[in-house]
């Protein structure tokens, strides 16, 4: 890769990312600087990159690192807005501002296969790892779901494959980014904060597509107009899947089975992972394995055990004939009202969270199997007045989500769900959903 040899590149944003882009860009030869606000001289990473002769300037985002030294190419953290001085003062240079994932192509050996969506990117991606690895593929996982792209994707050989799950704000930093697999799972309207309109955020998506090639290949969700449409854009072949009409050419739903072109693939009910929006990634996932010739039993091995992805409507356990849900990934009300009609048992919902104001009228149609609600922190109010206007036969609030489990152990009956879908974000009480969603697992466990 010659493309940074001697370039002088300007990395913004020192989280692990931003530590893996400028030590990949000074072994490929670049003149790297790094900024961060919050870089001192003690930290680890700052230490470890002026070892290698990497210059850190913290403290701000002073314009002088562009206006008074060479910049050919700068290299941005996702979380860091284009309304940044520096990302400003580069675009009116026309400067490249790119994110790692650009680099991570530039540098792959490896064929890419990139998930990209509003909803179930991760468990999509986790799906396809997994199908890819039972069949021995040497799959290599990367992106948002945690191991940084650039990282994964300089290791990677010709042998490997890297399923690669990306955000928008990713997404938005590619130039030449070229995946040999592309897909849009569905496009709500998310994140429109930091993207400002619609349109931007579909336009970052749709960048998944834009140097796609007829060698290349473009999953499109038949039933996501907004996909749909954006497909439109793509010059690779294409391959529909959809869940409500037989697509011969396509992945499919008929007489209960999931079939690829006209193949049987698997029975749904053979299927571990619960709730409709699933199928969809399932569907997703099975039309990108099956361009790679996994086999169906690679395919079944996977879906009869897989449980789903840590605290997205994740299996937990069964205590005495209760079934135990964790989806605390649900901070919002779509995600929580995915996961209530994913069952049809009993449920008792444990809900509550973040206040952003919302009222939760919306979860009102999803509430019909719900025989208990279990609510905590600052919107438990709100979600009480939502479960009494609904005629919910128990309302209980607790102080925390471990309290939350006892009381909801103590209302439950042989074969209910009890389901951790708080419909808002944690930080209210807990640093983040993942240590929410430990509490949870840790209680339930208890319970035995
Ligand atoms: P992401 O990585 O895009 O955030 P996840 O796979 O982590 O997606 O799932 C997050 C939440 O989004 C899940 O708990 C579920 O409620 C919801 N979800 C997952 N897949 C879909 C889908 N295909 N359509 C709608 N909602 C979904």
């Amino acid at each position: 890769v010659k493309d940074y040899l001697h370039k002088h590149v300007l990395v913004i944003g020192l989280a692990k990312s931003g530590l893996a882009a400028a030590k990949l860009l000074h072994r490929l030869g670049a003149n790297v600087t790094v900024n961060d606000v919050k870089a001192t001289e003690e930290d680890s990473s700052v230490k470890e990159l002026m070892s290698l002769g990497i210059k850190v300037v913290g403290g701000g985002h002073p314009l002088s690192l562009i206006d008074e030294n060479p910049v050919d190419i700068i290299v941005k953290n996702p979380g860091i807005p284009y309304s940044n001085p520096l990302i400003v003062r580069a675009k009116e240079k026309n400067l490249p501002v790119i994110t790692e994932v650009e680099l991570a192509y530039k540098v792959s050996e490896a064929d890419i296969i990139a998930i990209t969506g509003s909803n179930g990117k991760t468990t999509t991606t986790t799906l396809i790892y997994e199908m890819l690895k039972v069949d021995q593929k040497q799959p290599l996982i990367a992106g948002n779901i945690g191991t940084v792209a650039c990282e994964v994707a300089e290791k990677a050989t010709k042998e490997n494959v890297i399923v690669m799950e990306l955000s928008s704000f990713q997404l938005l930093g590619t130039i030449d980014f070229k995946p040999a697999i592309a897909m849009i799972l569905n496009i709500f309207d998310a994140h429109l904060d930091y993207h400002g309109t619609k349109d931007e955020y579909v336009y970052a998506k749709g960048k998944i597509y834009e140097n796609q090639t007829n060698d290349d290949v473009s999953i499109i969700n038949k039933n996501d107009n907004e996909v749909y449409a954006l497909s439109e854009t793509s010059r690779a072949q294409k391959i529909y899947f959809s869940a409500s009409s037989v697509l011969e050419n396509g992945v499919y739903i008929k007489d209960e089975c999931i079939w690829f072109k006209g193949e049987r693939v698997i029975t749904i009910k053979d299927i571990v992972l619960p709730g409709e929006h699933n199928l969809e990634n399932i569907l997703a996932a099975i039309t990108a394995v099956k361009l790679r010739d996994v086999s169906n039993e690679a395919i079944y091995k996977v879906l009869t055990t897989f449980q789903g992805v840590k605290h997205r409507l994740q299996y937990v356990d069964s205590v005495e004939g209760r079934r135990f849900y964790n989806d605390s990934k649900a901070t919002n009300i779509l995600a929580t009202s995915k996961a209530l009609q994913a069952f049809s048992s009993p449920t008792i919902l444990l809900a509550g969270g973040l206040d952003r104001g919302n009222e939760f009228d919306e979860l009102k149609p999803f509430l019909k199997n719900v025989k208990a609600m279990i609510l905590f922190g600052e919107t438990a109010p709100k979600l009480e007045r939502i479960a009494k206007e609904s005629g919910i036969e128990h309302i209980k609030r607790v102080d925390n989500v471990e309290k939350a489990v006892s009381a909801a152990f103590n209302v439950s009956e042989n074969d209910d769900v009890v389901l951790l879908s708080p419909a808002c974000a944690s930080w209210d009480q807990y640093k983040t959903f993942e240590e929410r969603g430990d509490i949870f697992i840790q209680a339930v466990h208890k319970l035995k």
